[in-house]
């Protein structure tokens, strides 16, 4: 009886094993990369980004391929040079390596049945150009803007926190900087202290809400993030820019709290980045570089702010509520602002 179950222990850890062999090794890849990168193991000025702990697209789990970019390149998230992002499960393989000294950018895409390599070079900002944003779009296909931003993001020295939420939001663009500044704002001029805690009424919602999420710690898992499109008739642009939501301090001992309705200035944004609302929506949509390259653009003009929220954010109004307003705030079907008291 004893052997049986040591044969059956046996075969467990065999059939595990492997579950989690991918069918092909990424190793020699990832040392091609490098050494194509001219680049030693550990140099600062290497940045590796992957979706690597989401996808299987053989089938076959991928934790080795982490482990292979961490040896082979010496990028860490210690260190804050690895960086990840999500896809649906059974999305390619891919991993990125950078140099963020001269540009040079090496993708390896591994899509179950082969590998296939992209090079290109993002320096002095050539991200930016439609033209070369365009031919990176013939590689990269649709992951062009989540590896290029994302790239961009860390290479321009944005806080590890901020790349926290572009890793979350699959992307590095103007929306999640706008929450990224929402939540700043929060923390600095509403902070949550003792027996206080948040909750965010995302209304209406857009990129944003994965940041204010991550810096946060709202999830709707957690009872704390309720997103809900604007009521049918309420105007999205208040007098100060666009109502972003309602961020509630709420007291769960005292049964009360304190809602601030937000709104986020998004002219300051075309402002600074020298850019119209119109070049956000050009002719031909994503089928046009400058649809991305817009974005890229705008995302970059916010950097040298992102510690000066108040230059977007505006506080519309404070608002004392119960436990029974909350629960309408929260209710399917209630609009958060009129529970509030804020006209149409
Ligand atoms: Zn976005």
């Amino acid at each position: 009886m004893k052997r049986l179950a040591l044969l059956f222990a046996v075969l467990l850890v065999l059939t595990n094993s492997a579950i989690t062999l991918a069918a092909v090794d990424i190793t020699p890849y990832i040392e091609q990369a490098v050494s194509d990168l001219k680049i030693e193991r550990n140099d600062p000025r290497l940045l590796a980004l992957t979706n690597a702990p989401y996808v299987s697209p053989d089938g076959k789990k991928n934790p080795e391929s982490v482990d292979a970019i961490q040896t082979l390149t010496g990028c860490s998230m210690g260190k804050g040079n690895l960086l990840f992002f999500q896809r649906p499960r059974n999305s390619p393989l891919l991993i990125a390596l950078s140099r963020e000294d001269n540009g040079e950018t090496v993708v390896i895409k591994y899509d179950g049945k082969g590998v296939r390599i992209f090079k290109f070079n993002i320096k002095n900002d050539t991200a930016a150009d439609p033209k070369n944003f365009g031919a990176i779009q013939k590689q990269l296909k649709g992951d062009t803007f989540t590896i290029v931003t994302l790239l961009t993001s860390h290479a321009k020295g944005t806080p590890y926190d901020f790349l926290k939420c572009c890793e979350y939001h699959n992307h590095y663009c103007p929306g999640i900087t706008s929450g990224y500044l929402i939540a700043k704002y929060i923390e600095k001029h509403y902070p949550a202290g003792p027996g206080l805690r948040y909750i965010w009424f995302a209304c209406p919602p857009w990129c944003k809400d994965d940041a204010v999420s991550t810096v946060l710690d709202l999830t709707p898992g957690k009872g704390n993030l309720f997103v809900k499109n604007m009521a049918e008739g309420r105007s999205i642009e208040g007098p100060d820019g666009r109502f972003a939501g309602i961020m509630v301090l709420w007291n769960g001992a005292e049964k009360k709290g304190k809602a601030v309705v937000l709104q986020f200035d998004w002219n300051e944004v075309y402002r600074l980045a020298g850019v119209t609302v119109d070049d956000f929506s050009p002719k031909g949509g994503k089928s046009n570089p400058a649809f991305f390259t817009v974005r890229v653009l705008s995302s970059w003009a916010l950097i040298p702010y992102l510690d000066q929220p108040e230059k977007f954010i505006k506080t519309f109004e404070t608002v004392d509520i119960d436990a029974k307003a909350l629960k309408r705030m929260k209710a399917a079907g209630t609009d958060p602002y009129e529970v509030v008291g804020v006209a149409k």
